[in-house]
Parts: C-alpha cells; sequence; structure tokens
C-alpha cells in the first residue's frame, strides 16, 4: 500500500521547503519531493546563494583593489584564488542546503529524493535511481520550479555556451563573457567577473537595463556599470553565432548594421520559464498557459481543486520570497486562514554596486495608471554615513498617492539598498504615509536617513537641499 500524506510538496525550493515546514507545524502529514539530490531549489543550489557568495567576495576584491588606499589601506598585489572563491560558495551552499534537510528533521517533514510524477489526481510516482515509490496525498503543492531560456542558436553546453548555473561554476576566469541579457541574473554575473578582471559586455535587445525597474533606477544603474568598465549594448539582438573556432563569434544588429563580437564564453541570461516537465499534469487535466505557467485562481488553487501551483511554476515576478510567501498563504488557508500575499509590498534587488532595490509602483506604473502622485529624491552624495563609506552614488526615491498620502512605491540605488528597502517594504505593507516616513526619528549618522529626506523631499519639506 502506498503511504497516504495529507499534503505532499514536489520541489524543495523556497516556495516548496517553506510551505512543507509551516504545513508541518499546522499538523499535516507532509512529504517534500525533490529530484535534485539537495534540498534548497534553485535559489540554495544554483540561484539565489551561490551568486550572492560570488558577488560578496568579488566585491571585496574590488574594494581592496580601487577603494582600500583612499582609506588610507595599503595593500601591494591583492590576488584572487578563483578556486577558492569557488570553494567558498559551495561551502555556504552545502551548509544552507544542509540546513534544510535539518529543518525537515525537526519539524517531521517526511522527504523523498526522486521524480515525481501524477498517476492520478491523488496519486504520485516518484521514481527514484533505483526504484519507485508510490504516495497518496490529500492535497498536493507543485512548487518545481523554473529553468533557463535557450537560445535556438545558442544551444547550453555549460562550456562555451554557459546558463546562469554554469556562470556560477567556472573552473576558470573567461577572458571575455559575452553576456546577453541585461536583467538581474545578467547584470550580477556579469558584475562577478568584471571584477577579476574579464572584460563583460552586456548585450539586449531594450533600450534599457533591468526591465520592471524604475526608470530613474535603471538609468543610474547603467551610468555606474559603465563607470565599473561594464560596456551595455543596449537596443542591440543576437541575431546568429558561429561557434566553430575557439571562441564563440556573435552576430549583432544594432541600429540597422550588423556588427560581430567574439568571446571565451557567453552567458545567455535572457529570461526563465516554468519547469513542469516529467509531472504528466496533461494526465490530470492541469492547466498552462500559452507560455507554461500553471493557470492557477486567485487562492492558488490549479484546475484540479486540491492541486497547487506557486511560486517560479506560475505568473509573477521569479522570486525566492515571493514563492515562500505563497506557500504560507496556501497551507494556512487550508487550515482555515485567509492569508493573502501582498504582492505590492513584494521587494525586488538587484546585487550589483551600488545595489538595487525596489518596492511597490514605478513612476511608470503610476503615469499608466493615471494617478496623482507625490515624489521625492534623496541622494546618497549629500547624505553624511554614505561620505563616510564613500558609497555616493545612487538615491532614494519615493513615491506617494497625492490623495491619500500613502507610499505606493520606494526606489534605491545605492550602498546597502536590499537591507534599506526593508523599511518601504514594512511601510506599504502596514500602509503607512509618506509623512510616517518623514517623520520617523532616524539614528544619525545613517543611511537610512536620504529615505526621510525623501520623504520630505515628496512633501516639499526636504532640509538639505
Ligand atoms: C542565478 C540566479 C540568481 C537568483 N537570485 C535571486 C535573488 O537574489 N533573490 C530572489 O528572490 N530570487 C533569486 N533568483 C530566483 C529564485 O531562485 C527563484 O525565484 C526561486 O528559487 C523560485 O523558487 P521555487 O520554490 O518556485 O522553485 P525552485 O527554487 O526552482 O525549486 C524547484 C525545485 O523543484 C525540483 N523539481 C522540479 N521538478 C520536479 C519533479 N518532477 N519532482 C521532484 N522535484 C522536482 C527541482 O529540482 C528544484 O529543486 C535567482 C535565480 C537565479 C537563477
Amino acid at each position: 500500500m502506498s503511504e497516504q500524506y495529507d499534503l505532499a510538496v514536489i520541489g524543495s525550493g523556497p516556495g516548496g521547503y517553506v510551505a512543507a515546514i509551516r504545513a508541518a507545524q499546522l499538523g499535516f502529514k507532509t512529504v517534500c519531493i525533490d529530484k535534485r539530490g539537495t534540498f534548497g531549489g534553485t535559489c540554495l543550489n544554483v540561484g539565489c546563494i551561490p551568486s550572492k557568495a560570488l558577488l560578496q567576495a568579488t566585491e571585496m576584491f574590488a574594494h581592496l583593489n580601487h577603494q582600500a588606499k583612499d582609506f588610507g589601506i595599503e595593500i601591494t598585489n591583492a590576488s584572487m584564488n578563483f578556486s577558492k572563491m569557488m570553494e567558498r560558495k559551495n561551502q555556504v551552499v552545502k551548509t544552507l542546503t544542509d540546513g534544510i534537510a535539518g529543518l525537515f528533521r525537526r519539524h517531521g517533514v517526511h522527504v523523498l529524493n526522486g521524480e515525481a510524477q501524477f498517476l492520478d489526481p491523488h496519486r504520485l510516482k516518484i521514481t527514484q535511481s533505483e526504484s519507485t515509490v508510490e504516495i497518496q496525498a490529500k492535497y498536493i503543492l507543485i512548487a518545481t520550479g523554473s529553468e533557463s531560456i535557450e537560445l535556438p542558436h545558442l544551444p547550453f553546453d555549460e562550456k562555451k555556451i554557459i546558463s546562469s548555473t554554469g556562470a556560477l561554476s567556472l573552473l576558470e576566469c573567461p577572458k571575455e563573457l559575452l553576456v546577453i541579457g541585461g536583467g538581474v541574473i545578467g547584470v550580477e554575473l556579469a558584475s562577478v567577473y568584471q571584477r577579476l578582471g574579464a572584460k563583460v559586455p552586456i548585450i539586449d535587445m531594450m533600450d534599457r537595463l533591468g526591465p520592471g525597474l524604475d526608470l530613474a533606477l535603471s538609468k543610474q544603474l547603467l551610468q555606474s556599470l559603465k563607470k565599473q568598465g561594464i560596456d551595455c549594448w543596449l537596443s542591440s539582438k543576437v541575431v546568429s553565432a558561429d561557434l566553430k573556432s575557439k571562441d564563440a563569434v556573435l552576430s549583432i544588429e544594432q541600429n540597422g548594421q550588423t556588427i560581430q563580437k567574439n568571446g571565451d564564453i557567453v552567458l545567455v541570461a535572457v529570461g526563465r520559464r516554468p519547469f513542469t516537465k516529467g509531472l504528466q499534469l496533461e494526465k490530470v487535466g492541469i492547466q498552462l498557459d500559452a507560455k507554461g505557467f500553471i493557470i492557477v485562481d486567485q487562492n492558488f488553487r490549479t484546475s484540479q481543486k486540491h492541486v497547487f501551483a506557486i511560486g517560479d511554476t506560475i505568473e509573477g515576478v521569479m522570486l525566492a520570497h515571493r514563492a515562500s510567501a505563497e506557500g504560507v498563504a496556501i497551507v494556512e488557508a487550508l487550515k482555515g486562514g485567509n492569508p493573502i500575499v501582498n504582492y505590492l509590498a513584494i521587494p525586488n534587488v538587484v546585487y550589483t554596486n551600488p545595489e538595487v532595490a525596489s518596492v511597490g509602483l514605478t513612476e511608470e506604473e503610476c503615469q499608466q495608471d493615471q494617478m496623482e502622485i507625490i515624489v521625492g529624491t534623496s541622494f546618497f552624495r549629500g547624505n553624511p554615513r554614505a561620505r563616510c563609506m564613500d558609497e555616493t552614488e545612487g538615491f532614494v526615491k519615493i513615491i506617494g498617492d497625492k490623495h491619500t498620502g500613502r507610499l505606493i512605491g520606494m526606489h534605491i540605488i545605492g550602498p546597502h539598498a536590499s537591507e534599506l528597502i526593508s523599511e518601504g517594504m514594512l511601510a506599504i505593507q502596514n500602509k503607512a504615509l509618506v509623512e510616517d516616513l518623514a517623520e520617523a526619528p532616524q539614528a544619525h549618522p545613517t543611511l537610512s536617513e536620504a529615505i526621510k529626506e525623501a520623504a520630505l523631499e515628496a512633501l516639499g519639506r526636504a532640509i538639505h537641499h
């Protein structure tokens, strides 16, 4: 007889593992299934965590090389041990993925390593390396994530043509890494290798970096990356590739001309698509949209009412914390709660230098919706703490609803933007007013004072302008 569960979670990424633990806490007999061999999904294994470990290492290296001397720190011949840097990254990943296994044990979540597929609406077959197991579940949660999109003329071999996964595990630093895609993943990985000495031109079809970012941030990011030596070829389309020689040669259309560009490695970072291969969703009538996302209602229910889908498998911004929030919302709803995911309060961060972080609506989105808004900006060059840190690039931009006074957007490019944005997230989550931010007595000297100053500026009361 197959083992019976209240909830079977397919996928142990930030969507799946968090949902599984919360379900176990709420008393559901829960199993979490993953085919990867380690837990934590894309995020912990080949996404958020390894990329940030490499960004941290290379940022420290860049600081020592370029900025330390301005602080009076004399360093001669700082060099990067590439394999040691990768080893450390692997260790960070291992510690965190092992940590999920420990959390599963502590919370009593059963685990199965193997690939799940539907046999019928309540039964799953899990194919393990040498055997198969069948289980039954009252509820099933699909959290199988996403995969990198390939370009037709540039199939991944993870040597010369690499996805983000390959870029996180190179054996040596390339001389010229051609990065196709100026989205979050492209600019972060370009930053890593540029800091190590590679040339890293970024090529993108769009006329701006970071689609979805507030335009002012996108422009500042472009300027900052250029200053660091990253060439950004915007409005440029890769139309073909010659992969026969040692180098890859890309043909790029730009302003009606075709230009050729060589590189030893090409990183294709043009986006990700939902991953549902092998689940046999068609067998149980679970429908996908034209882009391959699982179709769900506002309660994350698929066309099978007891089967739910979250995270990268459904339409929306592909972010770890969004997947986790959706997972928790579902299991709490199964227990009778009515939790809602507040998408307006979900922050989005790009871990470049300077960092870029946003929450809520952009100015363009407000304009499209013909909203009347108030906007305030405060530049880090006027912020005392940023001066002490010698990190004065960037600004805080605040957007408020003119009629209600509520904060509806916060956009930061600058030092520690990833941490500062939590103030905007909390304010939006709690429906705070721009006035509340303006009145908050921030500690001095802190970067957070720039948030207060931007709020004051939005209200026409800026002190330091
Ligand atoms: C390079 C990179 C950097 C990123 N950086 C960030 C960041 O800084 N911040 C952020 O918020 N997001 C970041 N992301 C995005 C983030 O990783 C994803 O949004 C997040 O992992 C999605 O979580 P998920 O639970 O939906 O799926 P995933 O994390 O993709 O997990 C899905 C899991 O399901 C398993 N699986 C798939 N099919 C089956 C099956 N049939 N049976 C069993 N198991 C299966 C997979 O093995 C995988 O482990 C990054 C992504 C990449 C690629």
